[in-house]
């Protein structure tokens, strides 16, 4: 078996769900998770509770694999908390699905998590020295250990006790029998949206999951808030009085979130809009039509061609069956797979000169077998543009990136990756410009873009971990 991936590409991150009060909240979770599949399609897992008991059920793949006739009717409760995990080749295992549920002094407690922890490999080392046995290579049972070790005598104060030691990005939902907490990290890193739904609250990373089960969006889970539903109603608290600079991750808008989702207060279809409207005016090529890379940089391609007032049309169509990462049965058929997923349409493309907008690029790859498919399906020339700056620096905050030595923006020259994708011209989104597209732009992380963390590492400095990373395996969101 092989695995080719869409290595241009961050791998997705996570998408988190949850529902307080209402009789149907797995249904509810099933749908959420649904409408979040684009966050994650490694695993995806439903934990419910009924006030008695909590049930369960975790699985590998897309959310409509998981979970086959009758399996949501039988986990019965008011409560629930949902996950998908983002997907990727090798690491692969069922023991790092979410929700986790564990269990401390016959009490049952489950976590879903989106994020990362940049401690976590330090805490869970002090942590096994003082003898804790962990089950999983997942960040997140850190915090279960750290609950359980808390001396606080409510689940609240327990996880408030938890989140003071880790450090790095976390929306997270924890429940037991009878609560549901929703908590974000100081920062805001990810997103994180509380909604109501009849009596019910309802809790998701995007307001996509609000629309499918005709939720009302109250508002954002608020940067360092812990939001406690109970039996008795809401109520709220800040994790800390201290100072964090909010560090909303501006690959959000850029690839991850859905365009009919809000995230960090606004519809992500205009910023990434404004993206490919500012990349026209900073890198005009002299062509006949723009096309995108289906579909996740459609949006920005329609931004590029409507500031430089040349046609938008469809060069390639992608195949809809044909997931992020998907098998083949041998090397042989790895350069034909590509295909399978995109084929150019040679009556778009024949005799015309191409400007092709993709989100991002991360390896180079894939670019250069696009340029190579357009320029075989008729292009007479191919002019890339990117509606994000360089990607020269991985993420530690939850998205699965390439090391550094492996995004090709870091090693070489914007010229030296036109040469190796083979384009007649390359323009990239500058920082500047991709922040005079979005609202308060002080708020957003761009460290991948630009080295700057916003998030220290434990006891080094970023320059340290960076030439550490990934040693310690991938980041998981
Ligand atoms: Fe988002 Fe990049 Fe910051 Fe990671 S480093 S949180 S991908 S902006
Ligand atoms: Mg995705």
């Amino acid at each position: 078996m092989y695995f080719l991936d869409d290595d241009d590409k961050p791998r997705d991150e996570c998408g988190v769900f949850g529902v307080f009060g209402h009789p149907y909240a797995a249904e509810l979770t099933y749908l959420g998770l649904y409408a979040l599949q684009h966050r994650g399609q490694e695993s995806a897992g439903i934990v419910v509770s009924d006030g008695r008991e909590i049930l369960s059920q975790h699985g590998m793949g897309l959310v409509v694999n998981v979970f086959e006739n009758g399996d949501i009717e039988n986990l019965k409760g008011h409560i629930a908390i949902g996950h998908n995990r983002y997907s990727t080749a090798g690491s692969s295992s069922l023991e790092n699905a979410q929700p986790i549920v564990r269990w401390h002094k016959s009490e049952p407690i489950a976590l879903a998590h989106n994020g990362n922890l940049v401690n976590a490999p330090r805490i869970r080392n002090d942590l096994e020295t003082q003898g804790s046995i962990f089950t999983c290579s997942s960040d997140t049972e850190v915090i279960v250990h750290l609950i359980a070790h808390s001396p606080q005598p409510t689940i609240e104060e327990k996880v408030i006790d938890a989140l003071s030691e880790v450090r790095g990005a976390y929306s997270l939902l924890v429940m037991n029998k009878d609560t549901l907490i929703a908590v974000r990290d100081a920062h805001g890193i990810r997103p994180l949206w509380l909604g109501i739904l009849d009596d019910a609250y309802v809790l998701a990373s995007e307001t996509c999951a609000f629309d499918v089960i005709d939720a009302k969006y109250i508002r954002e889970v608020e940067p360092g808030e812990m939001v406690i539903i109970t039996p008795k109603g809401l109520h709220s608290v800040r994790l800390t009085s201290i100072f964090h600079p909010k560090a909303f991750c501006i690959f959000e808008f850029i690839y991850l979130a859905r365009a009919d989702s809000m995230v960090f207060g606004e519809l992500v279809n205009r910023p990434r809009r404004e993206f490919g409207r500012q990349l026209a005016r900073e890198h005009p090529a002299d062509v006949d039509i723009v096309i995108s890379v289906p579909d996740s940089a459609n949006i920005a391609a329609k931004g590029y061609s409507e500031e430089s007032g040349i046609s938008f049309d469809f060069g390639l169509n992608r195949n809809q069956y044909v997931g992020r990462t998907f098998i083949c049965p041998s090397q042989r058929m790895r350069e034909r797979m590509a295909k399978v997923k995109l084929n150019p349409i040679r009556d778009v493309l024949e005799g015309k000169r191409v400007v092709i907008v993709d989100d991002s690029i991360m390896r180079g790859t894939n670019c250069r077998r696009l340029v190579k498919m357009l320029k075989a399906g008729g292009a007479q020339e191919v002019h890339f543009r990117v509606s994000s700056p360089p990607n020269k620096f991985p993420c530690f905050y939850g998205i699965d990136t390439p090391t550094r030595q492996e995004l090709i923006a870091s090693t070489h020259a914007i010229e030296e990756i036109r040469k190796h994708i083979r384009a007649d011209s390359l323009g990239y989104l500058s920082i500047e410009g991709m922040l005079s597209c979005v609202k308060n732009p002080q708020n957003f992380c761009t460290a991948c873009f630009d080295g700057e963390y916003p998030v220290e590492f434990s006891g080094q400095s970023s320059q340290q971990q960076l030439s550490i990373e990934f040693t310690r395996g991938r980041n998981r969101g």
